[in-house]
């Protein structure tokens, strides 16, 4: 008979196209297990709403493993450097002989990969890593001169000649056995610290069904618009399946595969929405590929070193007012109170309101990535990092310094009936017109209970030009 294959899931948390999961279960019958680590999670600020949407996935995978006899095992560890110690235990408890899951691309998680799998090799047993949370192995797409792509386009380029070349296929879903090779643990639905409302909870319902029904009706309804209407937060026109990527709930070949099949298998021509959305894919993955081969933006550094030296301001006041959606500028007002009430926000306002925080407020990118991280279901360290250095300038293949956006030209722009704002911040739904971008000029302002703009946009504006500037030359 086969030996016992271990299958440790972490963001993968899902049946179909698992490579870790299809592999261990090709070798021979499978038991998987889950590490719940809450001092690790609270260290790595990530908000109760994407704990709470990891619980409730866990919960529905594992009731999709009992239907397949694939018992679910269950560790608690104070911190992940009790990772190896608590696995090999297993291990050995159940005389499996190996070990398979699929590499995680921050630096802590490669740490805590690298010493488990050194771990089992020094017990003498097996230990086998897979490549699939992104489409090519980081490291594996290089320049000319064997080094990571700074520039996004170069880095798209190469990638799409990869893709048209070998485009990575989906795995079947995990097979059943024909018995449990032991008994399961129970698996939380719900843990102290790490609560969501009801209502935040219907609006992301767990599983990996849920997450298909998702993708079908993005594919179905949405994605030919994708293009045209992605920047407009008063639109349901993006997939919104960020936080079932970050969990992996969902694979990128599957969101990869339904884009080509709304596009006759198309990656860089015909249907404009589905290959701008193949676009956004690969931003996703560029960004893991920087966190991997530039470690630094791991540890807090900005991607450019010169831009380690921003004189950022401290302002608690203008800090706390961005974070209660309380500026006087409603879009950005809006967004912010959309990310506290559900825990995403549309793309176009978190650059936006990233902007106004690293630019008009001058505060450090490092403030607003930390917020962002402890309130998004998405949260994800390469993509938050990647944008908050984007919308900062400090990063790679960043906004340049000079192009800075308006907030109230951009909420005439991407929200032109003032919809999304009315939705978020109903103390203004009676303005009439342009003045729902900028209350302050309506009549009666101050019969409304709304505040006036903390900063003055133009001054704000060239005092993060004339800063950014003499950086830029003495770098
Ligand atoms: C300041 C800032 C912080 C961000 N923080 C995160 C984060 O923590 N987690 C996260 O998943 N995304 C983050 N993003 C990227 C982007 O805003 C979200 O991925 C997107 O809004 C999620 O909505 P969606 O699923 O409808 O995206 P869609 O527009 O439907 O895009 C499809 C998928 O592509 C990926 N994607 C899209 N845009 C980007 C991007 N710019 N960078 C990387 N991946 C992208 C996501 O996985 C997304 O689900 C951030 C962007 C900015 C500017």
């Amino acid at each position: 008979m086969s030996a016992l294959q271990l299958c440790w899931l972490r963001n993968d948390l899902r049946l179909s196209d698992n490579h870790a999961l299809w592999h261990a279960r090709e070798k021979g019958p499978v038991v998987v297990v889950c590490l719940l680590s809450p001092a690790t999670w609270q260290a790595h600020d990530d908000a109760p709403i994407k704990i709470d949407f990891w619980l409730r996935n866990l919960a529905s995978l594992s009731h999709d493993l009992q239907a397949l006899n694939i018992p679910l095992r269950i560790l608690n560890v104070p911190a992940w450097t009790d990772a190896p110690k608590a696995l090999l235990e297993l291990a050995k408890k159940l005389d499996a002989r190996s070990l398979h899951f699929n590499d995680e691309y921050g630096i802590h998680e490669q740490q805590r990969d690298d010493a488990v799998a050194e771990a089992f090799t020094a017990a003498d047993l097996d230990c086998q890593r897979y490549t699939d949370q992104l489409l090519f192995n980081p490291g594996s797409l290089l320049t000319q001169a064997g080094s990571m792509f700074k520039v996004y386009s170069q880095f798209r380029r190469l990638a799409y000649r990869e893709l048209h070349r070998n485009t990575p296929a989906c795995l079947p879903p995990v097979q059943a056995q024909n018995q449990a090779p032991c008994a399961s643990d129970p698996a939380p639905t719900e843990l102290d610290d790490f609560r969501a409302s009801d209502s935040q909870r219907a609006l992301w319902p767990a599983g990996e069904a849920a997450a298909v029904a998702r993708m079908d009706l993005f594919s179905e309804q949405i994605m030919t618009h994708y293009d045209e209407q992605r920047n407009r937060p008063d639109l349901d026109g993006t997939s919104r399946l960020s936080a079932y990527l970050t969990g992996g709930v969902l694979s990128v070949r599957q969101c990869l595969h339904a884009a080509l099949a709304c596009n006759q298998g198309e990656f860089d021509s015909g249907n404009a929405g589905a290959v701008s959305w193949i676009n956004e894919l690969l931003w996703r993955e560029f960004y893991k590929h920087i966190l991997v081969c530039y470690p630094r933006v791991s540890r807090h550094r900005a991607f450019r070193p010169e831009m380690d030296s921003v004189p950022w301001r401290q302002d608690a006041d203008a800090l706390k007012a961005w974070q209660q959606g309380k500026t006087g500028f409603p879009i950005l007002d809006a967004a912010m109170r959309q990310l506290l009430a559900t825990g995403w926000m549309h793309n176009r306002l978190r650059m936006l309101s990233a902007m106004f925080l690293t630019k008009n407020l001058l505060i450090d990118w490092r403030e607003g990535e930390r917020w962002f991280m402890q309130h998004l279901i998405d949260g994800d360290l390469a993509a938050n990092n990647g944008g908050w250095q984007w919308s900062a300038s400090t990063g790679t293949d960043a906004a340049p310094y000079f192009r800075i956006f308006n907030p109230l030209t951009q909420s005439e722009k991407f929200d032109p009936q003032g919809d999304f704002i009315r939705q978020w911040l109903p103390e203004l739904s009676g303005l009439k017109g342009k003045q729902i971008h900028q209350p302050v000029k309506a009549d009666l302002f101050s019969a409304i209970d709304y505040p006036a703009a903390i900063v003055d946009l133009k001054q704000t504006r060239q005092r993060a030009l004339e800063v950014f500037k003499s950086l830029g030359e003495s770098a």
